[in-house]
C-alpha cells in the first residue's frame, strides 16, 4: 500500500468522482473545487512532477495529459468561453500532492496573474 493519495485513487482505495480514464491517465473532480468545473488529470503511473517526466516516455506522457485535458474541456463544453490548465510544482507554486497532475478549471472568468 502506498501513502500517495492519487495512487490510492487510481487503485480505487480512495473514492473519487471519476469523469474519465485512458490507458495512461485518470480524470476526477477536485475535492475542494476552485471553479464550477475543477478536474484533476493525473497519470496512472506515479510521477512526482513534470520535471520527473523525462525522455521520450515522459514527453509522450506529458503530451497525452495535455491532449486528454483539452479533450475533456471540449466534452464538458468549456471550450467556447475558455478554461485554465495549470500544474503546480513545488512549495512556491503551492503543490500539495506530490503526484503530477493538471488542474482543469473552467466555468467562471479568471484573473491573471494568479495569486
Ligand atoms: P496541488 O495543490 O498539488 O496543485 O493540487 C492538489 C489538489 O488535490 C488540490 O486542489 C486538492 O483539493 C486536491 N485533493 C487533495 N486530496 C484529494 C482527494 O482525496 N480527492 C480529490 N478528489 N482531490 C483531492
Ligand atoms: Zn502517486
Amino acid at each position: 500500500m502506498t501513502d500517495c493519495i492519487f495512487c490510492r485513487i487510481v487503485a480505487g482505495e480512495i473514492p473519487a468522482d471519476v469523469v474519465g480514464r485512458t490507458d495512461e491517465a485518470i480524470a476526477f473532480r477536485d475535492l475542494d473545487p476552485k471553479a464550477p468545473t475543477h478536474l484533476l488529470v493525473v497519470p496512472i503511473r506515479h510521477v512526482d512532477a513534470p520535471r520527473d517526466a523525462t525522455g521520450e516516455e515522459g514527453a509522450r506522457l506529458l503530451g497525452h495529459l495535455v491532449q486528454y485535458a483539452t479533450r475533456l474541456a471540449t466534452d464538458l463544453g468549456l471550450d467556447q468561453r475558455g478554461y485554465r490548465l495549470v500544474t503546480n510544482t513545488g512549495p512556491d507554486a503551492g503543490q500539495s500532492v506530490p503526484h503530477l497532475h493538471l488542474h482543469l478549471l473552467g466555468g467562471r472568468p479568471m484573473k491573471w496573474p494568479p495569486g
